[in-house]
């Protein structure tokens, strides 16, 4: 039997808990999360972007801080997600490649904010799993696996209850999502709750496809081209020269727009083609080959892709416009990030994988009212490890001991701790041995520092290291030269370090020096059956 006085402690504790609790979550703040897929820092005006300008996402930066240095663990998209749910590492959470399906049971900051009284809603890109239902959502509306850039399926749960209906809708997804998204806001949410919202964009992932607004955007500009789109790979080793992720040779038709998008409906075809047509005509008259070839197929895609952007841009100037007429904005910490970077061009490349920087650094954009003063940016290491605490801590909900991140609201208030993270942990593990995956990029796992980063593509067993400050484009590996043993030695020990400190399993052994693949079998072509008379 429990005795009477331990009882009696417990009602009370609970009762002056519950009654803190109704006081605070009055003015605990909202936290509206918005998020992209593949949307590379350098394309966001405020991070200095060379080739386009974001307006709307520059609001968020220059009214809060901008994360110079904000570093994914694993940049790829599900497994991104997954760690900034459950505060912790791939390798933590179960989710290490695309394809795998993420444990909804395990603890994520979603749930722990909905137990704390918070309302939790999840609104477009999930990707965690096509059949896997978000789980600690009061409300979700979300894309069914990677979703269409027009007209795409969603599946609603209403009441966080797991009952899910699905719904077609017409139009080009950024809007729908962002409508969808500001009637929650409006309309649907219980207003006496603070409230978290993740209002998740598949733009700008693959194939970017643009929305009809802007299909011409660009059309009579040349975007400047990065100095190293015509790499050689020379100063790196095998993983860089044995990808398959180049603008010269893996793009499709289709990624080009050489090939319309199935999904269109009649109308929509009609625009999209009276926009691509006569461009494409004029590019198969020119008949271009080696590097003008590359150069139109670079200038294609950056275009399609910054086009997606300004729909993203305009999409969040909408929503930002709607808290500041509302009287929401002042009481609603806004944050900007996307999974992870994305090479536009740098290196020849697309696509992401690699823990070089543009693939390897996530945009990441705070504004808190009151507390963040505008224009502020630091340089501090931080991570989507990071995110989870982040939140709970706004909320003043405690962190689980399991979560690996830590909070950035010290750094958000401009007290860096003494003991803030000097370093980073970063592997990537989507290699299979016995067969081809996507964009074959070696698994690799690295380290990197305000100035240095190492790399181990350790199935390879080949390293790699970088003097960022001397060599911020990563053309040229200094690992093995004599000026460097120090820090080459101080970045070893670093490296075993934090992969103790996280406890990394040890996965060197998982793939072969020189996998052999099975032969891929060509796609049947699909036969169209015969309409029945
Ligand atoms: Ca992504």
């Amino acid at each position: 039997m429990i005795p009477i006085r331990h009882a009696l402690f417990a009602i009370l504790f609970c009762h002056l808990f519950c009654n803190l609790s109704l006081v605070e979550a009055a003015s605990r703040p909202n936290i509206l999360f918005i998020f992209t897929d593949d949307h590379a820092a350098q394309s966001i005006s405020c991070y200095g972007s060379k080739i386009n300008k974001t307006p709307n996402l520059d609001r968020i930066g220059n009214e809060g801080m901008r994360f110079e240095n904000c570093f994914c663990t694993n940049s790829i998209c599900g497994p991104s997600r997954a760690v900034i749910l459950s505060g912790k590492y791939s390798h933590k959470n179960g989710f290490y490649r695309n394809g795998n399906r993420f444990d909804g049971t395990q603890v994520t900051f979603p749930k722990l904010l909905k137990k704390s009284g918070y309302q939790t809603a999840i609104i477009g890109k999930w990707h965690l799993g096509e059949h896997m239902e978000p789980t600690g959502f009061s409300y979700s509306e979300v894309l069914v696996g990677q979703g269409p850039y027009y007209n795409p399926l969603m599946l609603r749960d209403e009441k966080g209850d797991g009952n899910r209906t699905k719904k077609r809708y017409t139009g080009y997804t950024t809007d729908i999502i962002t409508d969808l998204a500001m009637e929650w806001l409006k309309n649907d949410r219980d207003q006496s709750k603070p409230f978290l919202l993740m209002f998740q964009h598949k733009a700008p992932h693959r194939e970017w496809a643009p929305g009809p607004k802007h299909l011409h955007l660009y059309d009579d500009v040349t975007i400047p081209e990065p100095a190293n789109l015509f790499d050689d790979y020379s100063g790196r080793g095998t993983a860089a020269h044995t990808q398959d992720m180049t603008i010269a040779k893996t793009m499709t038709p289709r990624d080009l727009k050489l090939t319309p998008p199935r999904y269109l409906n009649a109308e929509q075809l009609k625009v999209w083609k009276a926009a691509y047509d006569p461009k494409n005509k004029a590019f198969h008259d020119a008949n271009l080959k080696g590097k003008d070839l590359v150069r139109w197929k670079y200038q294609r895609y950056i275009k399609d892709y910054l086009r997606c952007i300004a729909s993203v841009d305009d999409n969040v100037g909408r929503v930002l416009d709607y808290l500041d007429e509302s009287g929401l904005a002042e009481n609603t910490i806004v944050v900007y990030s996307s999974d992870q970077g994305f090479y536009l061009g740098e290196h020849g490349w697309f696509d992401k994988r690699f823990m070089y920087e543009e693939s390897y650094r996530q945009p990441l954009l705070v504004r808190w009212p009151g507390v963040v003063k505008p224009g502020q940016v630091t340089k501090q290491l931080a991570s989507n490890v990071d995110f989870a605490e982040t939140f709970l801590d706004i909320a003043g909900v405690p962190t689980p001991p399991k979560m690996q991140g830590r909070s950035l609201v010290p750094v958000l208030k401009g007290n860096v701790p003494k003991d803030w993270r000097k370093s980073h942990y970063y592997q990537y593990y989507e290699f299979e041995p016995d067969r081809r995956t996507s964009h074959m990029v070696r698994r690799h796992r690295g380290v990197r520092t305000d100035r240095y980063k190492l790399i181990h593509f350790y199935n390879l067993d080949e390293w790699e290291l970088y003097d960022l400050e001397k060599d911020p484009h990563e053309m040229q590996s200094v690992y093995g030269q004599t000026e460097y043993a120090k820090i080459q030695a101080e970045l070893h020990a670093e490296l075993e370090r934090l992969a103790k400190e996280l406890e990394v399993p040890d996965d060197t052994g998982s793939v072969p020096k020189n996998p052999v693949y099975p032969k891929q079998k060509p796609r049947k072509k699909k036969t169209k059956k015969k309409p029945s008379k």
